[in-house]
């Protein structure tokens, strides 16, 4: 059989950028329900890549909406703060699909947030929920400020600030003030992952679905993400 030469070259070189785009596209191939280990596995990969400065930035390839046009396959669930710095999809360096995304200020857990979480765990098939706190939250120290102070707020900000005054009571207030605010993201964080533990439905998806609730800190110095011990 006779075979063009020149159809031969152009084969191998759209072979070539097919490849090496296919590359860039995705660091995760979305297309299995992990289990949560993996899931954090993928998570804490992304955010190396993210802190060596070598982002595959998914989340830039136009291709990557047709592929969710009708569905969508995330692998975890992100209940993080809406602080600007904190970003789930940039600091895990994940692109369109990969991550469910709640957002509220100090990360809290309310009715709304366990049915926005129940539906990702019921319908989605997502396993692993990370409770994402950060390093020099706003709402966390606004909370480890005085009660009259946070009192003059408005009602439902005063509100969402006494849900973390809660989470935050044992943190030692004799502590020097950045290990103060560190400790206390870090029970807000872990708050917010027991209460979610102890919602019937999600309590029945870890014993029954493989279903992992964790607690993460992000330092926004050096970009890394600590998973925190149980
Ligand atoms: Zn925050």
């Amino acid at each position: 059989m006779f075979i063009d030469p020149r159809s031969l070259i152009a084969f191998i070189v759209l072979f070539a950028i097919a490849t090496l785009t296919g590359a860039q596209e995705t660091s995760h191939p979305n297309t299995e329900i992990l289990t949560a280990q993996q899931a954090i596995a993928e998570l804490e990969q992304g955010n190396r890549r993210c802190v060596d400065g070598k982002s595959a930035h998914g989340h830039d390839a136009g291709r990557w909406r047709e592929r969710f046009l009708v569905k969508q396959k995330p692998f975890a669930i992100v209940l993080g703060c809406s602080d600007s710095r904190v970003a789930p999809e940039l600091l895990f360096d994940q692109g369109f699909g990969d991550l469910f995304v709640i957002r509220v200020a100090g990360n809290i857990v309310d009715d709304d947030v366990v049915g926005s979480i129940q539906y990702a765990v019921e319908h989605l098939d997502n396993k692993l929920i990370v409770v994402l706190g950060h390093q020099n939250c706003g709402a966390v120290t606004a909370a480890l400020s005085s009660p009259d102070q946070a009192r003059s707020e408005p009602q439902e900000l005063s509100r969402l600030l006494d849900r973390i005054r809660l989470a935050i009571a044992l943190v030692d207030r004799e502590h020097e003030s950045t290990q103060r605010l560190a400790e206390a993201v870090e029970a807000n964080a872990r708050a917010s992952v027991k209460q979610l533990r102890n919602v019937p439905s999600i309590a029945k998806a870890i014993k029954e679905k493989g279903v992992e609730v964790v607690g993460a800190v992000y330092h926004i110095d050096s970009g890394k993400t600590t998973f925190l011990n149980e």
